[in-house]
């Protein structure tokens, strides 16, 4: 097993984010979720912050320090969706979008990289999507959003890596989470269709690849997009 770190998950009250803390907390490490509402899984210290808010990232961050010290391995996971076509977009949804999936993730990482870089030890992990790179018809918001996050995690990579930071994107496919749960059920059997494993993924699948990830087993990985698709997005 990876060395006990201390671990921040956004968004870690449901879905992926709560899949990936009760990992995290199943390993071992002291666990920490950012929470608007709900808790995040047994074992770990809920805070209330919302990502769009650098306030209230901030006061978090600063309990969580108290409570389980410094953060070193960061998941920036809170994640939204506004779809529509793009004639029906309004700036609203997409500033949205963005405003949490992007600017969220840089609110976060930046927070956090204070102390990581006093400790000379970081891993960020950034929840994009497949939609990221392969796109997808409704979703110009919601992919921009989560394409951004690659060129982000290289250029950390590039700035921080030398401090042994290190920044990777998992792009997770279809899981079965209150987000895809959403979809119509014809929708949900033609994206089946169309994945090469012919299912969707638990969010334990990625979780598991997230703790890889975070873990002593990966240090000399950085600045990598990791697909956990089934085969969806392949060659993007
Ligand atoms: P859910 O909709 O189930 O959960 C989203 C999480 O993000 C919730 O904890 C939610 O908190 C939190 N969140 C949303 N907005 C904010 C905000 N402004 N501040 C703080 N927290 C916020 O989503 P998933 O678990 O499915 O998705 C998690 C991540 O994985 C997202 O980034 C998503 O884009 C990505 N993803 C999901 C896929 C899927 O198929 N499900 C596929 C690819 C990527 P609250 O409960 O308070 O709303």
């Amino acid at each position: 097993m990876s060395e006990s770190r201390t671990v921040l998950v956004t968004g870690g009250n449901r879905g992926i984010g709560f899949a990936i803390a009760s990992e995290f907390v199943a390993q071992g490490h002291r666990v920490a979720v950012t929470a608007r509402s709900g808790e995040g899984p047994e074992g770990s210290l809920t805070v209330r912050a919302d990502v769009t808010d650098s306030a209230s990232i901030d006061a978090a961050f600063s309990i969580v320090e108290a409570e389980l010290g410094p953060i070193e391995v960061l998941v920036a996971n809170a994640g939204v969706t506004r779809d529509t076509l793009l004639l029906r977009m309004t700036e609203e949804d997409f500033e949205t979008v963005v405003d949490t999936n992007l600017t969220g993730a840089f609110r976060v990482v930046k927070r956090a990289s204070k102390g990581m870089l006093k400790a000379r030890f970081g891993r960020i992990v950034l929840i994009s999507s497949v939609v990221g790179l392969y796109g997808s018809a409704g979703q110009v918001n919601y992919a921009a959003s989560k394409a951004a996050l690659v060129g982000f995690a290289r250029s950390i990579t590039r700035e921080l890596g030398a401090r042994n930071i290190t920044a990777n994107v998992i792009a997770p496919g279809f899981i079965e989470t209150d987000m895809t749960a959403e979809l119509p059920e014809a929708q949900q059997a033609e994206y089946k269709a169309n994945i090469p494993l012919a299912r969707f993924a638990t969010p334990q699948e990625v979780a598991r690849v997230v703790t890889w990830i975070a873990g002593d087993d990966a240090g000399y990985i950085s600045g990598a997009v990791i697909p956990v698709d089934g085969g969806l997005g392949m060659g993007h």
